[in-house]
């Protein structure tokens, strides 16, 4: 059965072997994009090739690319633990074309490593196009002699990529895996498509047309082609497996969650290991790539993630700091293709250590308060927004991890009242910093955390630069 390392190894190789060249993931952190959190595709460190701003001795390039997915547009933060197929830290496998070769030599790539170099058989597949794509649709029929059915035609913007409101655009085809009708789900289109049976394993994005402000579209000079797979789901299918969370690399991140905290991997607590395998990662390869704990912009997205997890640990009895004791495990899974984990090993430990010694400080307190909040209140009904206030305010609890924390007891948190609660305190820090002659410290703190610290960074997601869609 081939490994996570060994599925990476086979793509990069396959497309090596036809003339594209392999190019190291990006930091997660991009560079020239400011607009971006975090990388969260594989075409985005390939951006000024696809406009034409930036040329290289390539035009064919392959990667595996990190890509963090837990804010802005792309947030999958509260769909771990508990899809089969979400992740905050994934990688993603791609192939590209700057200007090269289009749609006719996409799709036989693809084709030809799925069903042969992987060995995936052919009648488990389907896929989408966009539903005016009859040329994707032509060769889709020609390569993979695929039926009707097994070709869907989606006219939402699921199948149509832009890489802003104006500049590079055009449709995708979406490759699908069927897990077998023991699971629940739907093809897409359908109306259970939101299930776990079918899943998305490959999004192929045609950059076909240049989208002008009046509205208008043209066909681009040079066509390109951006891909992006999930590692995981297609090493989860390869090991026969139909989640994520089951294959090789994820099994020993969870088998390490299990022992550090003395329970059982696949008890009561199987979604606290999940959730704590996956935000180790994330947590991990961020701190690598540069990001520390903080009260704004990226670093509270990390924050969140941390807390998050170390919420799950305590969750699970642990009585003392648990992640910093699963980065060893990780860099054994991940260190020989991202030599930066070993390199950045003790800062990462150090990080999740103190920040997890102080976060339990408060987390006991903070867990105790929400439990008498919600003895007080009736049957079902929303946390009241001045308690998950209080919980942010006092006790370091993102509002997204009280959130979490409430998924479980099936209630949810007057977001409303929180936001109504967050503006008040800024309004009386306002009034008592104002004429006391001191700096504004804790006004601009107020900001930030309003900014950043609620559920979503509006602020990146009108601007945020699209990855794949
Ligand atoms: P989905 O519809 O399942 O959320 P997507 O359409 O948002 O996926 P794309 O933006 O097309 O995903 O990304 C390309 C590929 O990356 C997907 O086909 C999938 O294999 C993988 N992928 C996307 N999001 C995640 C994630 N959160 N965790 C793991 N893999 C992912
Ligand atoms: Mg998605
Ligand atoms: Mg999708
Ligand atoms: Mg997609």
């Amino acid at each position: 059965m081939p490994s996570v390392n060994d599925i990476r190894s086979t793509f990069l190789n396959f497309y090596e072997k036809n003339g594209h060249r392999v190019v190291d993931s990006s930091p997660l952190v991009p560079r020239n994009d400011p607009t971006l959190m975090f990388a969260n595709s594989g075409m985005v460190q390939f951006k000024n090739l696809f406009t034409g701003l930036e040329t290289r001795d390539y035009n064919r390039a392959t990667s595996a690319q990190k890509c963090v997915r837990a804010g802005g547009k792309h947030n999958d933060l509260d769909n771990v633990g508990y899809t089969a197929r979400h992740h905050t830290f994934f990688e993603m496998l791609g192939n590209f074309s700057f200007g090269d070769y289009f749609k006719e030599q996409a799709i036989p790539y693809a084709w030809e490593l799925l069903t042969k170099d992987f060995g995936i058989p052919k009648d488990k597949l389907l896929v989408t196009v966009y539903h005016t794509d009859d040329e994707a649709a032509n060769i889709w029929k020609k390569v993979a002699n695929l039926s009707d059915d097994k070709i869907i035609r989606i006219a939402s913007d699921d199948n149509f990529w832009r890489m802003g409101p104006t500049g590079p655009c055009g449709p995708c085809t979406e490759i699908f895996y069927d897990h077998g009708d023991h699971i629940w789900g739907g093809p897409p289109g359908s109306a259970e498509e939101d299930g776990d049976r079918f899943i998305e394993i490959w999004n192929l994005v045609f950059m076909q047309f240049e989208q002008f402000e009046d509205g208008s579209m043209k066909d681009l000079a040079a066509q390109s082609i951006d891909t992006g797979m999930g590692l995981e789901r297609i090493a989860a299918l390869l090991q026969g497996k139909h989640d994520n969370y089951d294959t090789d690399l994820m099994r020993a991140l969870i088998e390490a969650s299990a022992n550090a905290t003395s329970s059982d991997p696949d008890g009561p607590g199987k979604v606290h290991h999940r959730v704590i395998a996956d935000h180790l990662r994330s947590t991990s390869f961020l701190i690598a790539d540069g990001v520390m704990p903080s009260n704004e912009g990226r670093g509270y997205v990390l924050r969140r993630i941390m807390r998050r997890a170390m919420r799950h640990a305590h969750m699970l009895g642990a009585q003392d700091p648990v992640m910093y004791k699963l980065v060893p495990s990780l860099v054994q899974q991940m260190g020989a293709a991202y030599p930066e984990l070993g390199r950045a090993q003790p800062m990462i430990e150090e990080t999740l250590r103190s920040e997890e010694t102080r976060f339990r400080q408060t987390l006991d307190r903070g867990l105790r308060l929400l439990d008498d909040e919600l003895g007080k209140l009736p049957e079902g009904a929303d946390l009241p927004g001045e308690a998950a206030f209080k919980l942010y305010d006092t006790y370091g609890f993102p509002l997204d991890l009280t959130q979490d924390a409430l998924r479980e007891k099936g209630r949810a948190v007057d977001v409303g009242g929180f936001d109504t609660a967050m503006a008040e305190q800024k309004a009386k820090a306002r009034a008592a910093w104002a004429g006391s002659g001191e700096t504004q410290d804790a006004t601009i703190w107020y900001d930030l955390a309003e900014k950043h610290g609620t559920t979503e960074f509006l602020g990146y997601d009108t601007e945020e630069a699209e990855g794949q869609i």
